[in-house]
């Protein structure tokens, strides 16, 4: 297997010493953004982390490790909050790549061939930042690109919201026109962050766009997280999020967690999903009927039928997972994996971060599974090793022990 972490945000590398003596120096300057992220924490886990204590009591240290690693399933807005402790104590610079070039050449010392880090440009930049961040961000992988052995490459991860996207995506694409030597150390583009309220097909026009860009440039990789986190709607919906995701062109999808979670470890919940949302999901199950049928899922005409007239456009769509429901969504997950195979869809799959932030309490229930049962093409990945308190090596051995279980 090829030492390759293909989804890694390069900041979330960071683990808890990393942070710690990061703060020590910068902790009371930074008092500002710490405010940020004990609120934002506050919200999320209920509990105003007291951040001087890190750096003030003698065993702070324990208390930043207990704030920041993220070690219990959870769900992804607790993820954020732990994560919001790096963007206070290391906001992006435009003259600065020490922290980046840390990381990555402790990356280099796990034997990586190839470390593919996601970054993004800070929400304070204005064009003439990004332009300095790009520049002096590319230079520096360069540079390291020649001594080690490990080659990195940058994938940017772009906001979700339209009007931040385009504005970042034209600084990426005019910087990548004007600067074509350093901009070979770009070769890509991620949507990330909280994915609920942002469906892929609202993003129609902006790959289209893109993937005209990619024809007068050297092409660019269009990654996308999901299928993630999806508590808002109910596995068909996230399913079909997926399959819109891989048909509107994205190269790999990121961790598609729905997609092949098993779905018995809903059993007995009930989900509320929006009249829009599933409106959508009944009509998309109509129209892929038959390709449905032929990958082993039959739409259940009746129950169709009966939970659509349920919905009068206002109300909202209750979901059981009864007993019946889960061995029919099985079948629905199989015959969609089968279907998205033959499209040729390639996952990332992080299988630590998949077991926290996808909530899923065992090994028994994780996607890992059910991926390779159907052979989908598979690529590997960290997410967030320092949160996560893992490592390439640690990931790869779970990742073969899935291999290996299956195929003795
Ligand atoms: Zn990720």
């Amino acid at each position: 297997m090829k030492k390759e972490d293909l989804h890694v945000h390069l900041h979330g590398c960071l683990t808890a010493e990393d942070l710690w003596f990061l703060g020590k120096d910068v902790y009371k300057k930074n008092n500002i953004l710490l405010d940020w992220y004990a609120r934002e924490y506050e919200k999320a886990w209920n509990k105003r982390p007291l951040y001087q204590d890190y750096w003030e009591k003698e065993n702070g240290f324990e208390l930043l490790s207990q704030d920041y690693l993220f070690l219990e399933p959870s769900h992804f807005d607790r993820f954020q909050a732990c994560f919001n402790l790096i963007i206070a104590l290391c906001p992006l610079k435009t003259h600065d790549f020490s922290i980046q070039e840390y990381i990555i050449r402790k990356r280099s010392e796990e034997n990586l061939s190839y470390f593919e880090a996601r970054t993004i440009f800070s929400p304070r930049f204005d064009k003439k930042d990004a332009f300095q961040y790009l520049e002096g961000l590319t230079r520096c992988v360069k540079n390291l690109n020649k001594e080690l052995t490990m080659q990195t490459k940058l994938v940017f991860s772009l906001p979700r919201e339209e009007i931040f996207l385009e504005k970042q995506y034209d600084w990426l694409q005019e910087f990548i026109s004007q600067n074509k030597f350093l901009a070979k150390e770009i070769v890509g583009i991620d949507f990330a962050f909280s994915e609920e309220n942002h469906p892929p097909r609202e993003k129609r026009r902006f790959f289209k766009k893109f993937f005209l860009d990619n024809q007068k440039r050297k092409p660019l990789k269009l990654l996308y997280h999901v299928g993630e986190s999806f508590r808002d709607k109910t596995l068909f919906s996230a399913i079909r999020w997926i399959t819109e995701a891989h048909r509107l062109g994205a190269h790999r999808l990121g961790h598609a967690i729905a997609l092949g979670v098993d779905p018995s470890l809903y059993e007995g919940k009930e989900v509320l999903e929006s009249p829009l949302e599933a409106a959508q999901t009944f009509q998309w199950l109509e129209e892929n009927k038959s390709s449905l049928k032929n990958f082993g899922y039959e739409l259940n005409g009746d129950w169709h039928k009966k939970e659509r007239s349920l919905l009068d456009g206002n109300s909202y769509w209750k979901f059981s997972y009864r007993k019946e429901k889960i061995e029919e969504l099985r079948v629905f997950q199989n015959a969609c994996q089968k279907m998205l195979k033959e499209e040729s869809v390639v996952i990332e799959t992080c299988p630590t971060s998949n077991l926290r932030i996808g909530e899923i309490s065992s090994f028994f229930y994780h996607p890992i599974r059910s991926f390779f049962k159907n052979d989908l093409s598979l690529v590997l990945g960290t997410d967030d090793p320092g949160i996560f308190k893992t490592s390439f090596l640690e990931e790869e051995k779970i990742f073969k022990s899935f291999q290996e279980n299956l195929f003795g």
